[in-house]
Protein backbone atom coordinates (compact mmCIF):
# COMPACT_ATOMS: atom_id res chain seq x y z
CA UNK A 1 0.00 0.00 0.00
CA UNK A 2 3.00 2.31 -0.71
CA UNK A 3 2.31 5.35 -2.28
CA UNK A 4 4.79 7.17 -4.74
CA UNK A 5 6.25 10.65 -4.69
CA UNK A 6 3.57 12.90 -6.90
CA UNK A 7 6.41 14.75 -8.50
CA UNK A 8 7.59 12.25 -10.99
CA UNK A 9 3.64 12.14 -12.16
CA UNK A 10 3.24 15.52 -13.61
CA UNK A 11 4.41 16.80 -17.63
CA UNK A 12 4.75 20.28 -18.31
CA UNK A 13 1.49 21.27 -18.70
CA UNK A 14 0.82 20.14 -15.02
CA UNK A 15 3.89 21.53 -13.68
CA UNK A 16 2.94 25.09 -15.04
CA UNK A 17 -0.49 24.57 -13.68
CA UNK A 18 1.20 23.38 -9.72
CA UNK A 19 3.29 26.36 -9.67
CA UNK A 20 0.46 28.93 -11.07
CA UNK A 21 -1.52 27.87 -8.01
CA UNK A 22 1.36 27.66 -5.53
CA UNK A 23 2.33 31.41 -6.74
CA UNK A 24 -1.38 32.60 -6.38
CA UNK A 25 -1.82 30.49 -3.13
CA UNK A 26 1.59 32.67 -1.79
CA UNK A 27 0.07 35.39 -2.80
CA UNK A 28 -3.41 34.83 -0.90
CA UNK A 29 -1.10 33.91 2.26
CA UNK A 30 0.73 37.20 2.46
CA UNK A 31 -2.56 39.01 1.80
CA UNK A 32 -4.82 37.07 4.65
CA UNK A 33 -2.72 36.39 7.78
CA UNK A 34 -5.75 36.99 10.07
CA UNK A 35 -9.18 35.13 9.96
CA UNK A 36 -10.90 38.46 8.96
CA UNK A 37 -8.48 39.22 6.13
CA UNK A 38 -8.80 35.92 4.50
CA UNK A 39 -12.26 36.19 4.45
CA UNK A 40 -12.08 39.18 2.86
CA UNK A 41 -9.83 37.74 0.09
CA UNK A 42 -11.88 35.17 -0.17
CA UNK A 43 -15.39 37.57 -1.15
CA UNK A 44 -13.12 39.49 -3.62
CA UNK A 45 -12.17 36.38 -5.76
CA UNK A 46 -15.27 35.11 -5.38
CA UNK A 47 -17.21 38.23 -6.63
CA UNK A 48 -14.51 37.83 -9.39
CA UNK A 49 -15.86 34.56 -10.23
CA UNK A 50 -19.43 35.76 -10.10
CA UNK A 51 -20.57 35.29 -7.01
CA UNK A 52 -23.20 37.26 -5.24
CA UNK A 53 -23.79 37.92 -1.85
CA UNK A 54 -26.82 36.26 -0.46
CA UNK A 55 -27.92 39.09 1.54
CA UNK A 56 -28.44 41.22 -1.20
CA UNK A 57 -30.14 38.27 -2.90
CA UNK A 58 -32.99 38.01 0.25
CA UNK A 59 -33.30 42.05 0.16
CA UNK A 60 -34.11 42.05 -3.60
CA UNK A 61 -36.16 39.25 -3.01
CA UNK A 62 -34.62 37.55 -6.22
CA UNK A 63 -34.95 33.75 -6.56
CA UNK A 64 -32.10 31.80 -7.28
CA UNK A 65 -32.10 28.73 -9.51
CA UNK A 66 -29.50 26.18 -10.82
CA UNK A 67 -26.22 27.80 -12.02
CA UNK A 68 -26.60 30.95 -9.77
CA UNK A 69 -23.34 31.26 -6.93
CA UNK A 70 -23.95 32.91 -3.90
CA UNK A 71 -21.86 33.65 -0.30
CA UNK A 72 -22.80 34.56 2.61
CA UNK A 73 -19.99 35.91 5.58
CA UNK A 74 -20.64 35.54 9.40
CA UNK A 75 -19.03 38.64 11.31
CA UNK A 76 -16.45 39.18 8.38
CA UNK A 77 -14.59 35.97 9.89
CA UNK A 78 -16.76 32.89 8.64
CA UNK A 79 -18.17 32.58 4.57
CA UNK A 80 -20.42 30.08 3.06
CA UNK A 81 -20.52 29.78 -0.60
CA UNK A 82 -23.01 27.71 -2.91
CA UNK A 83 -22.78 26.95 -6.38
CA UNK A 84 -26.56 25.47 -7.30
CA UNK A 85 -26.39 22.46 -8.81
CA UNK A 86 -28.76 20.88 -11.62
CA UNK A 87 -30.02 17.93 -9.69
CA UNK A 88 -32.63 18.52 -6.93
CA UNK A 89 -30.71 20.03 -3.63
CA UNK A 90 -32.80 17.75 -1.90
CA UNK A 91 -30.38 15.09 -2.30
CA UNK A 92 -27.79 17.01 -0.59
CA UNK A 93 -24.78 18.95 -1.13
CA UNK A 94 -21.46 18.44 -2.06
CA UNK A 95 -19.28 20.43 0.96
CA UNK A 96 -15.82 21.39 1.49
CA UNK A 97 -14.98 22.70 4.71
CA UNK A 98 -12.12 24.15 6.29
CA UNK A 99 -10.85 26.75 9.04
CA UNK A 100 -8.95 30.47 8.51
CA UNK A 101 -8.18 31.17 11.96
CA UNK A 102 -4.33 30.26 12.92
CA UNK A 103 -2.41 30.27 16.40
CA UNK A 104 -0.95 33.08 17.02
CA UNK A 105 -0.75 35.92 19.77
CA UNK A 106 -3.60 38.51 20.45
CA UNK A 107 -3.22 41.63 22.33
CA UNK A 108 -5.02 41.52 26.17
CA UNK A 109 -7.74 44.17 26.45
CA UNK A 110 -5.98 46.52 28.34
CA UNK A 111 -2.46 45.55 26.66
CA UNK A 112 -0.04 48.94 27.11
CA UNK A 113 2.90 49.10 29.75
CA UNK A 114 6.02 50.67 30.31
CA UNK A 115 8.85 48.95 31.92
CA UNK A 116 12.55 50.55 32.49
CA UNK A 117 11.82 52.99 29.39
CA UNK A 118 10.33 49.95 27.60
CA UNK A 119 7.27 50.17 26.23
CA UNK A 120 5.35 46.63 25.51
CA UNK A 121 1.95 45.02 24.46
CA UNK A 122 0.66 42.48 26.79
CA UNK A 123 -0.30 39.18 24.70
CA UNK A 124 -2.88 36.05 25.48
CA UNK A 125 -1.74 33.47 22.92
CA UNK A 126 -4.37 31.67 20.67
CA UNK A 127 -4.39 28.04 19.77
CA UNK A 128 -1.62 25.71 20.50
CA UNK A 129 1.59 26.82 20.78
CA UNK A 130 5.02 25.96 21.73
CA UNK A 131 5.80 29.53 23.38
CA UNK A 132 9.47 29.40 23.06
CA UNK A 133 9.03 29.55 19.10
CA UNK A 134 7.51 33.13 19.27
CA UNK A 135 10.91 34.79 20.89
CA UNK A 136 13.75 36.52 18.62
CA UNK A 137 11.45 36.88 15.41
CA UNK A 138 10.09 39.61 13.54
CA UNK A 139 6.82 40.26 14.27
CA UNK A 140 3.81 41.77 12.77
CA UNK A 141 0.28 43.27 14.00
CA UNK A 142 -2.86 42.53 12.18
CA UNK A 143 -6.52 43.41 13.23
CA UNK A 144 -9.14 45.61 13.47
CA UNK A 145 -9.52 48.80 16.33
CA UNK A 146 -13.41 49.29 16.48
CA UNK A 147 -14.14 53.06 18.15
CA UNK A 148 -17.65 53.90 19.72
CA UNK A 149 -18.84 55.35 17.45
CA UNK A 150 -18.92 52.11 15.44
CA UNK A 151 -16.27 53.10 12.92
CA UNK A 152 -13.58 50.40 11.79
CA UNK A 153 -9.88 51.01 11.50
CA UNK A 154 -7.99 48.42 9.45
CA UNK A 155 -4.60 47.89 11.35
CA UNK A 156 -1.60 45.72 9.58
CA UNK A 157 1.95 46.88 10.56
CA UNK A 158 5.11 44.91 9.44
CA UNK A 159 4.30 43.75 6.36
CA UNK A 160 5.42 46.33 4.28
CA UNK A 161 9.28 47.20 3.66
CA UNK A 162 9.45 50.33 4.96
CA UNK A 163 7.60 48.88 8.07
CA UNK A 164 8.78 48.93 11.29
CA UNK A 165 8.40 45.36 13.14
CA UNK A 166 7.89 44.04 17.02
CA UNK A 167 9.63 41.25 18.31
CA UNK A 168 9.92 39.36 21.77
CA UNK A 169 13.17 38.84 23.66
CA UNK A 170 14.77 36.00 24.84
CA UNK A 171 17.59 36.05 27.43
CA UNK A 172 21.38 35.97 26.43
CA UNK A 173 22.76 32.19 26.27
CA UNK A 174 25.29 33.87 28.44
CA UNK A 175 23.19 34.21 31.09
CA UNK A 176 21.07 31.14 30.67
CA UNK A 177 22.44 28.44 32.81
CA UNK A 178 19.39 28.61 35.11
CA UNK A 179 16.71 28.97 32.08
CA UNK A 180 18.38 26.06 29.80
CA UNK A 181 17.45 23.61 32.58
CA UNK A 182 13.93 24.14 32.66
CA UNK A 183 11.56 22.16 30.68
CA UNK A 184 10.92 23.40 27.30
CA UNK A 185 6.96 23.80 28.34
CA UNK A 186 8.52 26.83 30.62
CA UNK A 187 11.35 28.02 28.89
CA UNK A 188 9.33 31.09 27.83
CA UNK A 189 6.00 31.18 29.68
CA UNK A 190 2.64 32.34 28.30
CA UNK A 191 2.62 35.73 30.84
CA UNK A 192 6.04 36.56 29.41
CA UNK A 193 4.77 36.67 26.27
CA UNK A 194 5.09 40.42 25.61
CA UNK A 195 5.95 42.33 22.57
CA UNK A 196 8.96 45.11 22.48
CA UNK A 197 7.24 48.00 20.77
CA UNK A 198 9.28 51.33 21.74
CA UNK A 199 11.83 53.25 23.36
CA UNK A 200 11.93 56.57 22.65
CA UNK A 201 10.28 58.51 25.57
CA UNK A 202 8.21 62.12 24.69
CA UNK A 203 9.47 65.08 25.55
CA UNK A 204 9.09 67.05 29.16
CA UNK A 205 7.13 64.03 30.51
CA UNK A 206 7.46 62.76 33.73
CA UNK A 207 5.92 59.20 34.25
CA UNK A 208 6.35 57.00 31.69
CA UNK A 209 7.15 59.22 28.69
CA UNK A 210 8.08 56.24 26.47
CA UNK A 211 3.94 54.69 26.87
CA UNK A 212 3.20 58.01 26.12
CA UNK A 213 4.94 58.75 23.24
CA UNK A 214 3.72 55.59 21.84
CA UNK A 215 0.26 56.93 22.73
CA UNK A 216 0.73 59.63 20.83
CA UNK A 217 2.25 57.83 17.90
CA UNK A 218 -1.08 55.58 17.90
CA UNK A 219 -3.08 58.76 17.77
CA UNK A 220 -1.30 60.12 15.08
CA UNK A 221 -0.69 57.69 12.97
CA UNK A 222 -4.14 56.02 13.36
CA UNK A 223 -6.53 58.16 15.21
CA UNK A 224 -6.70 55.56 18.12
CA UNK A 225 -6.41 56.10 21.78
CA UNK A 226 -5.48 53.84 24.94
CA UNK A 227 -9.19 53.26 25.93
CA UNK A 228 -9.77 51.82 21.84
CA UNK A 229 -7.77 48.94 22.65
CA UNK A 230 -10.90 47.42 25.10
CA UNK A 231 -12.91 47.55 21.40
CA UNK A 232 -9.72 46.12 19.36
CA UNK A 233 -9.04 42.72 17.97
CA UNK A 234 -5.39 42.57 17.20
CA UNK A 235 -3.34 39.87 16.22
CA UNK A 236 -0.03 39.24 16.57
CA UNK A 237 1.68 37.22 13.39
CA UNK A 238 5.19 36.50 12.21
CA UNK A 239 6.10 39.13 9.76
CA UNK A 240 6.77 38.74 5.95
CA UNK A 241 6.05 36.93 3.01
CA UNK A 242 5.23 33.34 2.61
CA UNK A 243 8.15 32.17 0.72
CA UNK A 244 9.35 29.36 -1.90
CA UNK A 245 11.18 26.73 0.15
CA UNK A 246 14.36 24.41 -0.88
CA UNK A 247 16.83 24.76 -3.45
CA UNK A 248 14.28 22.85 -5.87
CA UNK A 249 11.71 25.23 -4.88
CA UNK A 250 9.17 22.70 -4.53
CA UNK A 251 7.92 23.21 -1.09
CA UNK A 252 6.40 26.87 0.45
CA UNK A 253 7.29 27.81 4.25
CA UNK A 254 4.79 30.48 5.24
CA UNK A 255 2.86 31.57 8.68
CA UNK A 256 -0.66 29.70 8.57
CA UNK A 257 -0.51 26.79 6.33
CA UNK A 258 -2.90 25.39 9.26
CA UNK A 259 -5.32 25.45 7.84
CA UNK A 260 -5.29 28.26 5.25
CA UNK A 261 -3.61 25.78 2.57
CA UNK A 262 -7.06 23.37 2.77
CA UNK A 263 -9.18 26.89 2.64
CA UNK A 264 -7.50 28.45 -0.19
CA UNK A 265 -7.82 25.17 -2.42
CA UNK A 266 -10.78 24.18 -1.75
CA UNK A 267 -12.06 27.75 -2.38
CA UNK A 268 -10.21 27.81 -5.46
CA UNK A 269 -11.63 24.44 -6.25
CA UNK A 270 -15.70 25.74 -5.68
CA UNK A 271 -14.54 28.91 -7.89
CA UNK A 272 -13.13 27.17 -10.92
CA UNK A 273 -16.55 24.67 -11.00
CA UNK A 274 -17.85 25.69 -14.68
CA UNK A 275 -21.12 23.42 -13.94
CA UNK A 276 -22.11 21.39 -10.98
CA UNK A 277 -25.10 18.80 -10.70
CA UNK A 278 -24.69 18.31 -6.65
CA UNK A 279 -24.59 21.88 -5.57
CA UNK A 280 -21.46 22.80 -4.39
CA UNK A 281 -20.50 24.20 -1.11
CA UNK A 282 -17.76 25.93 0.51
CA UNK A 283 -17.23 26.46 4.44
CA UNK A 284 -14.28 28.75 5.56
CA UNK A 285 -14.60 29.18 9.15
CA UNK A 286 -13.10 30.66 12.47
CA UNK A 287 -12.02 29.62 15.87
CA UNK A 288 -11.00 25.66 15.44
CA UNK A 289 -7.88 26.45 16.87
CA UNK A 290 -10.34 26.61 19.91
CA UNK A 291 -12.69 24.51 19.60
CA UNK A 292 -14.58 25.96 16.76
CA UNK A 293 -16.75 28.02 19.53
CA UNK A 294 -18.56 31.52 19.32
CA UNK A 295 -20.76 32.40 16.33
CA UNK A 296 -18.24 32.57 14.07
CA UNK A 297 -17.02 28.68 14.69
CA UNK A 298 -18.45 25.61 13.06
CA UNK A 299 -20.63 24.88 15.89
CA UNK A 300 -22.66 28.20 15.12
CA UNK A 301 -26.11 28.08 13.79
CA UNK A 302 -25.01 30.59 10.89
CA UNK A 303 -23.80 27.22 8.85
CA UNK A 304 -27.72 26.18 8.95
CA UNK A 305 -29.38 29.47 9.09
CA UNK A 306 -27.65 30.25 5.47
CA UNK A 307 -28.87 26.89 3.91
CA UNK A 308 -32.45 27.56 5.36
CA UNK A 309 -32.04 31.05 3.68
CA UNK A 310 -30.72 29.61 0.19
CA UNK A 311 -33.67 27.26 0.31
CA UNK A 312 -36.28 30.08 0.85
CA UNK A 313 -34.45 31.95 -1.93
CA UNK A 314 -35.02 29.01 -4.05
CA UNK A 315 -38.35 28.52 -3.31
CA UNK A 316 -37.90 25.77 -1.74
CA UNK A 317 -37.93 26.19 1.80
CA UNK A 318 -39.40 23.85 4.86
CA UNK A 319 -38.07 22.48 8.03
CA UNK A 320 -38.11 18.69 6.60
CA UNK A 321 -36.69 19.69 3.45
CA UNK A 322 -33.50 21.78 4.93
CA UNK A 323 -33.19 18.60 7.21
CA UNK A 324 -32.96 16.42 3.96
CA UNK A 325 -30.22 18.78 1.95
CA UNK A 326 -28.30 18.37 5.53
CA UNK A 327 -28.54 14.40 6.14
CA UNK A 328 -28.13 13.92 2.53
CA UNK A 329 -24.91 16.11 2.06
CA UNK A 330 -21.35 14.41 2.02
CA UNK A 331 -18.38 16.73 3.30
CA UNK A 332 -14.91 16.70 3.06
CA UNK A 333 -13.82 18.21 6.27
CA UNK A 334 -10.50 19.61 5.25
CA UNK A 335 -7.55 20.34 8.22
CA UNK A 336 -3.51 19.80 7.66
CA UNK A 337 -1.96 16.47 8.62
CA UNK A 338 1.49 15.41 10.22
CA UNK A 339 4.14 15.09 7.71
CA UNK A 340 6.54 12.28 9.23
CA UNK A 341 9.36 14.54 9.95
CA UNK A 342 12.44 11.44 10.01
CA UNK A 343 14.24 14.48 12.09
CA UNK A 344 11.70 12.95 14.60
CA UNK A 345 10.66 9.69 13.30
CA UNK A 346 10.03 8.11 16.78
CA UNK A 347 6.62 10.20 17.20
CA UNK A 348 5.41 8.68 13.74
CA UNK A 349 4.20 5.09 12.78
CA UNK A 350 5.58 4.37 9.38
CA UNK A 351 2.62 2.16 7.66
CA UNK A 352 -0.26 4.97 8.73
CA UNK A 353 1.55 8.12 8.25
CA UNK A 354 1.22 11.08 5.52
CA UNK A 355 4.42 11.59 3.65
CA UNK A 356 5.40 15.00 1.77
CA UNK A 357 4.42 14.72 -1.78
CA UNK A 358 2.21 11.90 -1.60
CA UNK A 359 -1.01 14.05 -2.16
CA UNK A 360 -3.91 14.55 -0.26
CA UNK A 361 -4.20 12.87 3.31
CA UNK A 362 -7.55 11.09 4.16
CA UNK A 363 -7.98 11.00 7.64
CA UNK A 364 -10.58 7.87 8.43
CA UNK A 365 -10.31 8.86 11.92
CA UNK A 366 -8.93 11.76 13.87
CA UNK A 367 -9.13 12.26 17.59
CA UNK A 368 -6.83 11.29 20.96
CA UNK A 369 -6.30 8.42 23.80
CA UNK A 370 -8.15 6.04 22.04
CA UNK A 371 -9.97 8.15 19.00
CA UNK A 372 -12.08 10.31 21.11
CA UNK A 373 -13.58 12.93 19.70
CA UNK A 374 -12.97 12.16 16.25
CA UNK A 375 -15.40 11.72 13.59
CA UNK A 376 -14.50 8.35 12.07
CA UNK A 377 -15.78 8.27 8.77
CA UNK A 378 -18.04 5.44 7.26
CA UNK A 379 -16.15 2.51 5.40
CA UNK A 380 -18.96 2.63 2.95
CA UNK A 381 -17.73 6.55 2.64
CA UNK A 382 -14.26 5.91 2.41
CA UNK A 383 -15.59 3.55 -0.97
CA UNK A 384 -17.16 5.88 -2.44
CA UNK A 385 -13.88 8.67 -1.78
CA UNK A 386 -11.55 6.11 -3.46
CA UNK A 387 -13.26 4.99 -6.43
CA UNK A 388 -13.85 9.05 -6.65
CA UNK A 389 -9.90 9.41 -6.53
CA UNK A 390 -8.76 6.82 -9.10
CA UNK A 391 -11.41 8.13 -11.45
CA UNK A 392 -9.97 11.51 -11.37
CA UNK A 393 -6.42 10.37 -11.35
CA UNK A 394 -5.51 12.22 -7.94
CA UNK A 395 -2.80 11.30 -5.46
CA UNK A 396 -4.18 10.35 -2.41
CA UNK A 397 -2.81 8.75 0.82
CA UNK A 398 -4.41 7.73 4.45
CA UNK A 399 -2.67 8.79 8.18
CA UNK A 400 -3.09 8.92 11.36
CA UNK A 401 -1.67 11.98 13.62
CA UNK A 402 1.38 10.17 14.72
CA UNK A 403 1.94 7.34 16.88
CA UNK A 404 -0.91 5.86 19.16
CA UNK A 405 -1.38 7.48 22.43
CA UNK A 406 1.23 10.43 21.77
CA UNK A 407 -1.54 12.93 21.15
CA UNK A 408 -3.64 14.25 18.84
CA UNK A 409 -6.12 16.60 17.43
CA UNK A 410 -9.36 17.75 16.45
CA UNK A 411 -11.02 18.65 13.67
CA UNK A 412 -14.37 20.40 12.33
CA UNK A 413 -15.68 17.20 10.77
CA UNK A 414 -18.00 16.13 14.27
CA UNK A 415 -20.12 19.29 13.75
CA UNK A 416 -21.13 18.71 11.00
CA UNK A 417 -21.77 14.90 11.03
CA UNK A 418 -24.63 16.31 13.98
CA UNK A 419 -27.10 16.36 11.07
CA UNK A 420 -26.25 12.70 9.90
CA UNK A 421 -24.19 13.52 6.50
CA UNK A 422 -20.93 11.75 5.32
CA UNK A 423 -18.18 13.62 6.91
CA UNK A 424 -14.29 12.75 6.36
CA UNK A 425 -11.39 14.46 7.65
CA UNK A 426 -8.75 14.93 5.04
CA UNK A 427 -6.08 17.64 4.10
CA UNK A 428 -2.73 18.64 3.44
CA UNK A 429 0.63 17.55 5.56
CA UNK A 430 2.61 20.24 6.74
CA UNK A 431 5.65 20.33 8.80
CA UNK A 432 6.16 22.07 11.82
CA UNK A 433 2.65 22.55 12.49
CA UNK A 434 1.68 25.41 14.92
CA UNK A 435 5.24 26.64 14.68
CA UNK A 436 5.68 30.82 13.24
CA UNK A 437 7.00 29.28 9.88
CA UNK A 438 5.29 26.00 8.49
CA UNK A 439 6.04 24.08 5.49
CA UNK A 440 4.05 22.22 2.73
CA UNK A 441 4.49 21.04 0.11
CA UNK A 442 3.56 22.22 -3.93
CA UNK A 443 2.87 18.37 -5.39
CA UNK A 444 0.06 18.47 -2.36
CA UNK A 445 -1.40 21.80 -2.73
CA UNK A 446 -1.90 20.96 -6.09
CA UNK A 447 -3.55 17.68 -5.49
CA UNK A 448 -5.18 19.09 -2.92
CA UNK A 449 -7.21 21.62 -5.69
CA UNK A 450 -7.52 18.33 -7.96
CA UNK A 451 -9.31 15.88 -5.07
CA UNK A 452 -11.60 18.89 -4.08
CA UNK A 453 -12.42 19.37 -7.97
CA UNK A 454 -12.91 15.47 -8.22
CA UNK A 455 -15.21 15.41 -5.34
CA UNK A 456 -17.60 18.89 -6.51
CA UNK A 457 -18.06 16.81 -9.58
CA UNK A 458 -18.78 13.46 -8.51
MN1 LIG B 1 -6.20 23.03 11.64
MN1 LIG C 1 -4.31 23.65 14.06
Amino acid sequence: MERTNSWGNYGKKQLTELEKLCKNYRHFLDRGKTERECVKEAVHLAQDAGFRSLDEVIKKKETLKAGDKVYAVCMGKTIALFHIGSKDIEKGMNILGAHVDSPRLDLKQNPLYEDTELAYLDTHYYGGIKKYQWVTIPLAIHGVVVKKDGSVTDICIGEREEDPVFCITDLLVHLSGEQLEKKAAKVVEGEALNLLIGNMPLADTEKDAVKANILKLLQEQYGIEEEDFLSAELEVVPAGKARDCGLDRSMILAYGHDDRVCAYTSLEAILDMKKVKRTACCILVDKEEIGSVGATGMQSRFFENTVAELLNCMGEYSELKLRRVLANSRMLSSDVSAAYDPEFAGAFEKKNTAYFSRGIVFNKYTGARGKSGSNDANAEYMAQLRAAMEKHEVAFQTAELGKVDFGGGGTIAYILALYGMQVIDCGVAVLNMHAPWEIVSKADVYEAKRCYMAFLSE
